[in-house]
């Protein structure tokens, strides 16, 4: 039942896709790109006095990839520049430990499955990759290799 309902946010959300556009007055950007399975995106975040006011992203990618960045821009909002960060690193967790903690992850929770797919986890990051070179104002291609 439960991994019904995980792959059904993650269907809805890879296609119909939350936050899912081109954001003008963004103040950090960054381009996250996929090579083994091809996912890009771009990711536009607007921060102000540390805290991520609104985030969003473009690009084209597997259901995976597409879900995963849906769910990140909507988890970000409000969120200050450390809080992401710890997001992020819990978010790597459930991916790659069988053990991990899901305190915090609110309905990102949906992606623990894809720990059973080696192949699809760089898929499930990319977005959060992006996100840290986006945080940390490199603004350079981020590949997951
Ligand atoms: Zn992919």
């Amino acid at each position: 039942m439960v991994d019904d309902l995980y792959q059904e946010t993650i269907l809805d959300h890879s296609k119909r896709p939350r936050n899912f556009h081109i954001m003008q007055d963004a103040n950090r950007t960054a381009d996250g790109y996929n090579p083994l399975c091809g996912d890009k995106l771009k990711l536009y975040l607007k921060v102000e006095n540390d805290i991520v006011q609104d985030a969003s992203f473009e690009g084209c990618g597997c259901a995976i990839s597409t879900a995963s960045a849906s769910l990140m821009t909507e988890s970000l909002k409000g969120k200050t520049k450390d809080e992401a960060l710890h997001l992020l690193e819990k978010f790597h967790d459930l991916l790659t430990q069988d053990a991990a903690s899901t305190q915090d992850l609110g309905k990102l929770v949906v992606f623990c499955g894809v720990r059973d797919y080696p192949g699809r986890v760089k898929c499930a990051t990319l977005a959060w990759h992006t996100l840290k070179s986006a945080l940390n104002g490199t603004g350079d291609l981020t590949t997951t290799e």
